[in-house]
């Protein structure tokens, strides 16, 4: 009876934990809610590339949670959670605050692995939070820096390669933007653009092996050859050791050293340890969930995205999912308050979206049809931004990206470095356009039939953001 008074507690301020607070705050949750969260800005992952290369500033895609969650019903504790005790209800943090609670939602994500690669942990840069992209920028910078300073040609080479390890979809996309980003940088310096290297290091011949992008491939392939700089691969290469020169890695039973000055490391993640220790049932390090997204053991305690797996649906770890997995968690904890019983998660697959490039990517919808390109590029990112949570936060960084667009600016150098015409700009703008258009007719014509065939790719939220329909 006691524990019915202590307050809902959300381990992790990610997709799945911050969508559950936001939404539980939006449906007049009576009971009080702690998001606990070890940082103290939401990183918006599928777009920490624009972060890097200053196409989005930070209050667009790495917002501080004060600000997100102000006027929210949402208590912020900034800490980090130490362990978690099922059996007591209670969770201890690193500044020895205690939480007790009453109903509990893990959302803990996962980690970077680097598989006891020797000299990663020293040498590699990660690439999985804002704090983490604005690292990579620095240092990049730098590195450009010191290049143009420096006359020996061999240690210019070396400062100006850029080894990306893995060449699953995260390796992809940040080797396609940094092929175009780096030669504008360095031109800029003063230096020669087409002196930059960007080589992928990839374990298997495959790219997107695996990966729900793998269907993407050809277009891939052909978006890293056309890029300013075109990215070059190493396939069949598996990273031994690292060091402040490079890479070493082994290849048909040859060891061989790739020399870089910069060493990205997008190869893989791990499960959170903390989770790893609880007493339930895991696969592969994740948390089994039933399909109302309750442990099987605890069920006043919910996991979702990237910490938890339905085994009888398993769905890919990705923001889309951990995000609808939110809204359901909120939906059931609400279920749970009004003595009705939980409900099943529907999660509904948006088709595929990657950036390959500088204003360059492709939104692959219903599995079906690929659009490439510059258009490619506004349904990804205006896609993302009508994900952003809080409503009049999104609704600012829309107008403001989609004034940016429209006006070209933090544009006009980019074209023109990137050899594109105005003309071509033009064209895609045109194409923009007409893909925006097209669903507003079809909105305007049959708005329930365009609300029930649409609702699942997210199209109908973006369009009421971006233009309401008039009543
Ligand atoms: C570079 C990159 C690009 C991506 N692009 C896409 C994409 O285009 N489309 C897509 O669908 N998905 C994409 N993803 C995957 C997607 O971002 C993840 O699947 C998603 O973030 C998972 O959400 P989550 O809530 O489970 O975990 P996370 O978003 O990782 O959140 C977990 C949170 O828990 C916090 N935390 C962890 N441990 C503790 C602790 N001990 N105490 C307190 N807090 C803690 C972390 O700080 C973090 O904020 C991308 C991922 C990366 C890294």
């Amino acid at each position: 009876m006691q524990q019915a008074c202590h307050p809902t507690v959300i381990l992790g301020g990610g997709f799945a934990g911050l969508f559950t607070a936001l939404h539980l705050s939006q449906q007049n949750y009576s009971h009080p809610i702690i998001l606990i969260e070890q940082r103290d800005r939401f990183s918006f992952k599928p777009l920490l590339y624009e972060l890097l290369s200053g196409e989005l500033h930070s209050e667009q895609v790495y917002p501080r949670y004060k600000e997100l969650l102000a006027g929210s019903k949402v208590s912020f504790v900034q800490n980090t959670v130490r362990s978690i005790d099922l059996y007591r209800r209670r969770v201890n943090t690193a500044s020895g605050q205690i939480f007790d609670y009453s109903n509990l939602v893990l959302a803990l994500g996962s980690k970077t692995a680097y598989f006891n690669t020797a000299g990663a942990a020293e040498y590699a840069m990660p690439f999985t939070s804002g704090e983490q992209a604005i690292a990579l920028r620095k240092h990049l910078r730098h590195r450009l820096h010191e290049a143009i300073q420096t006359s020996n040609p061999e240690r210019r080479r070396l400062l100006l390669t850029v080894a990306i390890i893995g060449a699953g979809p995260a390796g992809i996309e940040l080797a396609c933007t940094l092929a175009d980003l780096l030669p504008i940088w360095y031109d800029e310096l003063g230096g020669d653009g087409s002196e930059i290297r960007i080589v992928l290091v990839n374990r298997s011949r495959e790219i997107l092996k695996g990966d729900v992008n793998s269907h993407l491939r050809c277009t891939v392939q052909r978006a890293m050859k056309n890029r300013v700089i075109p990215v070059d691969c190493l396939f069949d290469a598996a990273v031994t050791k690292m060091t402040s020169n490079g890479v070493e890695y082994q290849q048909q039973d040859q060891t061989q050293m790739l020399q870089a000055g910069t060493i990205a490391w997008t190869a893989g993640t791990a499960p959170n340890p903390l989770l790893m220790e609880l007493p339930v049932t895991h696969n592969r390090g994740r948390l089994v969930v039933t399909p109302t997204l309750q442990l099987l053991e605890f069920p006043e305690v919910f996991a979702a995205g990237d910490c938890a797996i339905n085994g009888d649906n398993p769905q890919p770890p990705t923001a889309q999912v951990a995000y609808q997995q939110g809204i359901a968690i909120a939906q059931n904890l609400q279920r749970m308050r009004e003595n009705q019983p939980t409900i099943p998660v529907q999660i509904q697959l948006r088709g595929t979206l990657m950036k390959l490039g500088l204003n360059e990517g492709v939104a692959n919808l219903f599995n079906k049809i690929q659009i490439k390109g510059q258009p490619g590029h506004l349904i990804r990112e205006g896609t993302y931004l009508q994900l952003l949570p809080n409503s009049a936060h999104n609704r600012k960084v829309t107008t403001e990206w989609l004034t940016d667009e429209l006006f070209q600016r933090h544009r006009a150098v980019t074209y023109m470095q990137l050899g594109q015409t105005p003309w071509l700009s033009g064209a895609a703008t045109t194409a923009a356009a007409l893909i925006l258009t097209t669903p507003l007719i079809w909105r305007a014509a049959q708005p329930t039939q365009f609300q029930q065939n649409l609702s699942w790719t997210g199209v109908p939220t973006l369009l009421d953001r971006l233009v309401p329909p008039s009543r």
